[in-house]
C-alpha cells in the first residue's frame, strides 16, 4: 500500500515530504479503491512517484464533507475569520515559496524562473482575496416609503473546480481564493499530469487553520473525477480552466443540474508590433509573450503581426533574441524555458511543426526537439505564413509562433479579430491614440500595451468569444462565486 506521504528530493538537493493521498475533510486519505497513478518528471521522462487516484465514490465523500463544512459554519462565519485564514495561507505559501517553486518545476517541467513568478502571484492573490472577504456588499434600493428593499450577495455552496497542468498552483489559487473569500467550500481536481503542488498546498491549508472540509483535493482523471464533479447534484457551480473542447463538454454535462459554470479556455492571441514601437522592447515582449512557461499559456501571443516597413528588421531581431534564450534543465539558474509538460504535449507541438512546414510556412528558428531526453522543444518561429494556415488558426500550446505582415491599422485589426477565440492581445506602439483606438477595436478580454503576459491580482482576466465565460482575479472573480438575494419588506 502506498504511504500517504513520501520524501522527494528535488534536483537542487532539497528534500521535502510530498503527500500522496486525497485531501478530504481536512485529512490525507487513500482512495476508496486504493488505485494510484504515476507522476512523471517531464525533464527526465522518469517517474517521480505515485499518488492516489480518486474515483466517483471518493468525489461523493469529498462533496459530502464540503457540504457539511458549508452548512456548519464556513458560509455564515464572520468574514474576518475567512480573511484571516486566507491571509495565513498566503503567508505559508510565502514561507514555502522555494519548495513550492521546486515542486512546480519538477512536476510541470517549467523553469524555476517561471515557477517563482507563479508562486509570487499566488501569495499576492490569496492576500488580495483575504482583503475582499469582508467587502462583499449588497445594495439598499429605494422602492418607496411602504417597502424596504435590499440585496445581499450569498455564497453558492459547494463548488467543483477543475484545473489544468500549465499553471498548477496558480490555477489552484485563482479557484480556491475567491471561492473561500465569499464563503463557498470546494472540491478541486488538479490535472492528472501535475497533482503535486495542490497536495502540498493542502498541508498549508491544514496549518492555516482552515476548517475541515472547506478545501478538498481529489487528484484523478477528467473522464471520471471531472465528470462526477459536473454531474453531482450537491455541487452548485463548476469552475474550469483548460481546453475549449473540454469546456464545451463541461457546459453540456453541467446543464442537467443547471450548475453555474465559469470557463477559462484556450486562445490564439494576436501580438501586434507597429513601426513606431520601441522595437527592441517589442521584440522582448513578443518573445516573452510566446515562450514564457514554454508556450503553455492560454493567452500566449502566438500570432505576431508586424508592420511591413519594419517586418524584416523585427523578424531578424526576434530570431536573434529567441536564439539567445536558454532552454534546458528547469533547475539551472538562467534557464528561461524548461520542458513541455507531457509526451502528449510534445508530440502535439512537433506535429504542428510538420503541419506548418507542409502548409508552406518557413521555419526561421527552432522547429525541433532540444536534446534526446526530456520533453524539450526549441523555441520556434514561423514566417511566410498565410492567415488560413492551421498553425495560424489553431491553438498549439507550445513555444511556436507565427509572424505575419500587415500595412494598415484596419488590416491588422481584421486579421487580429479573425479568430473564434478572444482571450488576449498585445499592441506595441509609442502612439497613445493608436494604442487606445486599437485596444477599443480588438475583441479580447485582456489587451496589453507595450507589455505582455503581465498579470496583476487586482486586474480581471478572462475571455471573449470561445475563450470562456466569467473573469478570474480582481473584483470580478467574486461575481463568479456569489448569487444575489433580493429582500423586499412591506412596512
Ligand atoms: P483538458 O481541457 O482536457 O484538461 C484540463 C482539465 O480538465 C484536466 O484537469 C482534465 O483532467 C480535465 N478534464 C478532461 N476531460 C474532462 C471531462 N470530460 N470532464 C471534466 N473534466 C475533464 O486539456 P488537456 O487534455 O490536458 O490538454 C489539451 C489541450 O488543451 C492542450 O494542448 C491545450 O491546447 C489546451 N489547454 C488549455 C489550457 C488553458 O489554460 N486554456 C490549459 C490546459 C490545456
Amino acid at each position: 500500500q502506498l504511504p500517504l506521504s513520501v520524501p522527494v528530493t528535488l534536483p537542487n538537493g532539497t528534500t521535502y515530504e510530498q503527500p500522496t493521498g486525497l485531501f478530504i475533510d481536512g485529512e490525507f486519505v487513500p482512495s476508496r479503491q486504493h488505485k494510484t497513478f504515476e507522476v512523471i518528471n517531464p525533464s527526465t521522462e522518469e517517474e517521480i512517484l505515485h499518488v492516489y487516484e480518486a474515483r466517483e465514490d471518493d468525489v461523493d465523500i469529498a462533496v459530502a464533507a464540503a457540504k457539511k463544512a458549508f452548512d456548519n459554519g464556513w458560509s455564515t462565519a464572520d468574514p474576518v475569520f475567512r480573511s484571516q485564514c486566507l491571509y495565513k495561507l498566503a503567508e505559508l505559501i510565502e514561507n514555502n515559496a522555494e519548495t513550492l517553486a521546486g515542486i512546480e518545476s519538477l512536476d510541470n517541467g517549467k523553469s524555476l524562473f517561471c515557477s517563482r513568478a507563479d508562486v509570487a502571484l499566488v501569495s499576492k492573490y490569496l492576500k488580495s482575496c483575504a482583503g475582499w472577504s469582508d467587502k462583499i456588499f449588497g445594495r439598499v434600493i429605494d422602492t418607496g416609503s411602504d417597502h424596504f428593499s435590499y440585496t445581499k450577495r450569498e455564497p453558492l455552496g459547494v463548488c467543483g473546480q477543475i484545473i489544468p497542468w500549465n499553471f498548477p498552483l496558480l490555477m489552484w489559487s485563482w479557484k480556491v481564493g475567491p471561492a473561500l473569500a465569499t464563503g463557498n467550500t470546494v472540491v478541486l481536481k488538479p490535472a492528472e499530469a501535475t497533482p503535486l503542488s495542490a497536495l502540498f498546498a493542502s498541508k498549508l491549508v491544514q496549518k492555516a487553520g482552515i476548517p475541515k472540509g472547506v478545501v478538498n483535493i481529489v487528484p484523478g482523471f477528467g473522464k471520471i473525477v471531472g465528470e462526477r464533479l459536473c454531474t453531482h447534484p450537491d455541487i452548485k457551480k463548476v469552475a474550469f480552466t483548460g481546453s475549449t473542447a473540454t469546456g464545451r463538454h463541461i457546459m453540456k454535462t453541467a446543464a442537467d443540474t443547471v450548475k453555474k459554470v465559469t470557463l477559462e479556455l484556450g486562445g490564439k492571441s494576436p501580438n501586434i508590433v507597429f513601426a513606431d514601437a520601441d522595437l527592441d522592447k517589442a521584440v522582448k515582449n513578443i518573445a516573452f509573450g510566446i515562450f514564457f512557461n514554454s508556450g503553455e499559456v492560454c493567452c500566449a501571443g502566438s500570432r505576431v503581426y508586424v508592420q511591413d516597413t519594419v517586418y524584416e528588421e523585427v523578424l531578424q531581431k526576434f530570431k536573434e533574441y529567441t536564439e539567445s534564450l536558454k532552454v534546458g534543465n528547469p533547475f539551472d539558474e538562467g534557464v528561461f524555458q524548461g520542458a513541455q509538460t507531457s509526451q502528449m504535449q510534445i508530440d502535439k507541438i512537433l506535429d504542428y511543426v510538420n503541419v506548418g512546414t507542409q502548409e508552406g510556412a518557413r521555419v526561421v528558428t527552432g522547429g525541433e526537439r532540444d536534446g534526446d531526453k526530456g520533453y524539450f522543444v526549441k523555441p520556434t518561429i514561423f514566417a511566410d505564413v498565410k492567415e488560413d494556415m492551421r498553425i495560424v488558426k489553431e491553438e498549439i500550446f507550445g513555444p511556436i509562433v507565427t509572424v505575419s505582415k500587415f500595412s494598415t491599422v484596419d488590416e491588422v485589426i481584421s486579421m487580429a479579430n479573425d479568430s473564434e477565440y478572444g482571450l488576449a492581445a498585445g499592441i506595441h506602439t509609442k502612439d497613445v491614440n493608436k494604442a487606445v483606438d486599437v485596444s477599443n477595436r480588438i475583441k479580447a478580454g485582456t489587451v496589453w500595451v507595450n507589455t505582455y503576459n503581465d498579470f496583476h491580482q487586482s486586474v480581471p482576466f478572462g475571455g471573449f468569444g470561445q475563450s470562456g465565460i466569467g473573469r478570474e482575479m480582481g473584483a470580478e472573480a467574486l461575481d463568479n462565486y456569489t448569487q444575489t438575494k433580493a429582500v423586499r419588506m412591506s412596512i
